[in-house]
């Protein structure tokens, strides 16, 4: 009779597997299988055996197929540690404020390190990527996972209040920087730094206003659960008319917004 091992063949997750080739056969009919052999393997030695050798055969080639298979996932691990490694140095990097490209000189310490402490796995250290690009990515990736975490709290919010502040950065160049404080029905509270905007040219209360209008269209934040805002006490932002406050005022009439002034860093710490 022509079993699955009798023309070659293992079941492997589910899919039969030629044990010549390893090709994986899509259909789990004896019609396909046996297609298989007589196509592939058609004149070939495996052909030509009797029964007897082809039992033997096939016991060499499982174990075969088993040890390569415990090869690959051995190095599936090794790669997933590596890129789960590659995600720690960076994080550090973000949290300390140091620069992207301190990751190679934290490889160039973790090697030589590693010659002392472990030198046969020096191997698997060598395979975590920590080029300033890699960094790079990684924590722009991480930072993705951040923002969509908030903003999936943020759209259980009930009520929230928002704190801004304007500052310059290094370069000189004004910042609006935003921080979001919202109570979901569980009454959970979050608090978090929400956005950053840059202010390029002037910070008049319409810059101000343009940026804090796509800081919250871009975390979705809705403009109805805002109960209070908590603002520097710069005339660009409290000014009636043509500040922040005013302009707020004019685009969302009827507004339930409770306004504080000069309480940013208090309210940021102690609220
Ligand atoms: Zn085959």
């Amino acid at each position: 009779m022509n079993g699955p091992g009798n023309i070659f063949f293992t079941v492997v997750k589910d899919k039969p597997v030629c044990l010549i080739c390893n090709e994986a056969v899509a259909v789990f009919k004896e019609y396909n299988i046996s297609r298989h052999f007589t196509s592939e393997h058609k004149n070939s030695n495996y052909e030509a055996m009797s029964e007897y050798e082809r039992k033997q055969n096939v016991e060499s080639l499982c174990k075969k197929l088993l040890g390569r298979q415990k090869f690959f996932k051995k190095v599936n691990t090794i790669q997933e540690a590596a890129t789960h490694a590659s995600y720690i140095v960076p994080y550090n990097i973000a949290k300390n404020y140091k620069a992207l490209s301190d990751g190679e000189f934290v490889k160039q310490c973790t090697l030589q390190v590693c010659d002392f402490l472990c030198p046969d796995k020096k191997n698997n250290f060598q395979t975590v990527s920590l080029s300033r690009k890699t960094v790079t990515s990684r924590i722009e990736a991480i930072d993705k996972k951040l923002t969509s975490q908030l903003e999936s709290k943020i759209g259980q919010f009930k009520f929230c209040s928002i704190a801004m502040d304007e500052s310059t950065d290094i370069n000189d160049t004004a910042e609006l920087v935003l921080f979001i404080r919202g109570v979901d029905e569980n009454f959970e509270i979050t608090e978090e730094l929400a956005c950053m905007r840059s202010l390029k040219g002037t910070t008049k209360g319409c810059d101000i206003f343009r940026e804090f209008q796509q800081g919250l269209l871009t975390l979705k934040v809705p403009i109805k659960n805002i109960c209070n805002i908590t603002t520097d006490g710069a005339p660009n932002m409290t000014g009636k008319k043509s500040g922040f406050l005013g302009l707020f005022n004019q685009n969302y009439p009827g507004n339930n917004v409770v306004f504080l002034h000069c309480v940013c860093y208090t309210s940021r710490c102690s609220v």
